[in-house]
């Protein structure tokens, strides 16, 4: 069970300014029957039509003047952020699994990028204002604004995205298709907003031997240029798991984020990474959640603090026969603050920080987080953790694979190293609740989230082979 979920305001540093070159705004050719090439949102519609981000009726048409449902805008948005679109049980008891854009309103609930109404609903057959599509906007793109849809329509004005007057963001002024595709594809593509001066700030390195620079945030998007091994690239925003760079060559374009250095890395490759010296100077805090006063989840009886302390004290003993410096925030059935636990981490200057906790909620599977958002400079290396140990974990448990997934969680967004939560399965689910509760299952689930843990050492570049 999860913890300290707070609204993260994203700052949109502008350190230098840069013309556009214009090489990222070639649209595709896709046309609708009633967007004909002159059309004023011709370019941008097209644009969002080749990312399959938009589509028209059955018959070709796009009615660009038509308003948009509140779900169809997640939708949109949920399609540009590429987000996996997959329907799903939602957080809102008006949307249903059937809903065609349940799995884009839940994954933007866990984002934080739409919260519903204060009675628990969404209202996803609600026509969407020009000022929850500015909010909504803001909170997606990480924009700064002051939490109010006021602030987002200025956030949106001072970027170019919108090239009205804050005024037509009024509560009652409904935003059509067509608006909302301009809108979004300028917050994707800045050649399309009416000011295109782009700080690209952080370096970064291409850690594969040939990364397409693309048009979009897609595979769907033309081939721009290809970067190689090693080359170093500036970054200057991102849309979702893709980042708008600049080579070497000036060359400006998308790439998917995963194939950058994290910021953290971009001095030195880990080639010297070898041998056990160097394994001896990673430590790895394990962080087994609650305990104490605080059960956690309790499900048929099981408390999620025993399940999380169990695994966590298996989890360190696989460890005890590699040369890695293994830490516990806790190793008995005490409280520990969220804040402690990520003091203890800094204090012991972890490189490598796994919290594990159970789920709860009725659902079933294996999830695991990191913290996905701009500000931090670990995302990668975060996400890749989480990744293999995702993959190692729903294989070992035979449990529903729910995905590695942003999450604001304290203890990941706090803490100053590649951090991960581990959700091993949902304690109260029948099911799931058999495999916490048995010893074996335990120790299955400490030995994937080791073998994951390795994994990623192995892709830093660490030799673990004897460690498996
Ligand atoms: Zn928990």
């Amino acid at each position: 069970m999860k913890k300290g979920l707070t609204l993260l305001l994203c700052i949109l540093v502008w350190i230098s300014t840069l013309a556009m070159d214009g090489s990222i705004a070639r649209a595709a050719s896709n046309v609708f029957k009633d967007i004909p090439s002159n059309h004023r949102a011709y370019k941008e519609i097209s644009y969002l039509a080749q990312g399959k981000i938009v589509s028209g009726d059955t018959k070709g048409y796009f009615k660009p003047k038509n308003n948009v449902t509140r779900a169809e805008f997640a939708a949109m948005l949920g399609r540009a952020l590429g987000f996996d679109g997959t329907k799903q049980k939602t957080s809102f008891r008006d949307v249903g699994a059937g809903n065609f854009a349940s799995g884009y309103i839940q994954q933007a609930t866990k984002q934080k990028i739409i919260s519903g109404y204060p009675d628990g609903t969404f209202r996803p057959n609600g026509l969407i204002t020009r000022g929850e599509v500015a909010t909504m906007i803001c909170r997606a793109f990480g924009y700064s604004t002051n939490n109010t849809s006021a602030g987002s329509a200025k956030a949106l004005v001072s970027l170019g995205i919108s090239s009205e007057t804050t005024a037509n963001f009024g509560t009652a002024s409904r935003a059509t298709r067509e608006a909302s595709a301009v809108f979004i594809v300028r917050a994707i593509n800045y050649t399309y907003r009416t000011k295109q001066h782009i700080s690209f700030s952080s370096q970064r390195i291409v850690k594969v031997d040939s990364l397409n620079i693309r048009t979009g945030p897609s595979t769907l998007y033309n081939k721009v240029g290809t970067l190689k091994n090693n080359e170093k690239v500036s970054l200057g925003y991102r849309v979702g798991s893709w980042a708008l760079i600049k080579g070497s060559s000036g060359v400006i374009g998308f790439v998917h984020e995963s194939y950058l250095s994290s910021s953290s890395e971009t001095v030195a490759p880990p080639a010297n990474n070898t041998g056990n010296t160097s394994l001896s100077s990673q430590t790895i805090v394990i962080d087994p959640g609650h305990g104490g006063t605080d059960p956690g989840a309790v499900g048929f009886g099981l408390k999620e603090k025993d399940v999380v302390l169990d695994t966590g004290k298996r989890l360190k003993s696989l460890f005890s026969k590699t040369p890695f410096n293994i830490k516990m925030t806790r190793e008995t059935d005490v409280f520990v603050t969220l804040q402690g636990r990520v003091a203890f981490a800094k204090n012991a200057k972890a490189n490598t920080f796994i919290s594990i906790h159970t789920n709860a909620g009725g659902g079933t599977g294996s999830e695991t987080y990191y913290y996905g958002k701009a500000a931090n400079p670990n995302v990668t290396a975060s996400m890749k953790l989480a990744q293999f140990i995702q993959a190692r974990l729903t294989s070992a448990l035979s449990t529903t694979n729910r995905g590695e997934k942003h999450g604001d969680l304290h203890v990941l967004r706090e803490n100053t190293m590649p951090a991960v939560l581990v959700e091993l399965a949902f304690i109260d689910t029948k099911a799931d609740n058999a495999k916490l509760a048995s010893p074996s299952y335990r120790q299955k689930a400490a030995q994937a989230i080791y073998y994951g843990t390795l994994d990623y050492y192995k892709y830093k570049g660490f030799n673990v082979a004897k460690y498996y």
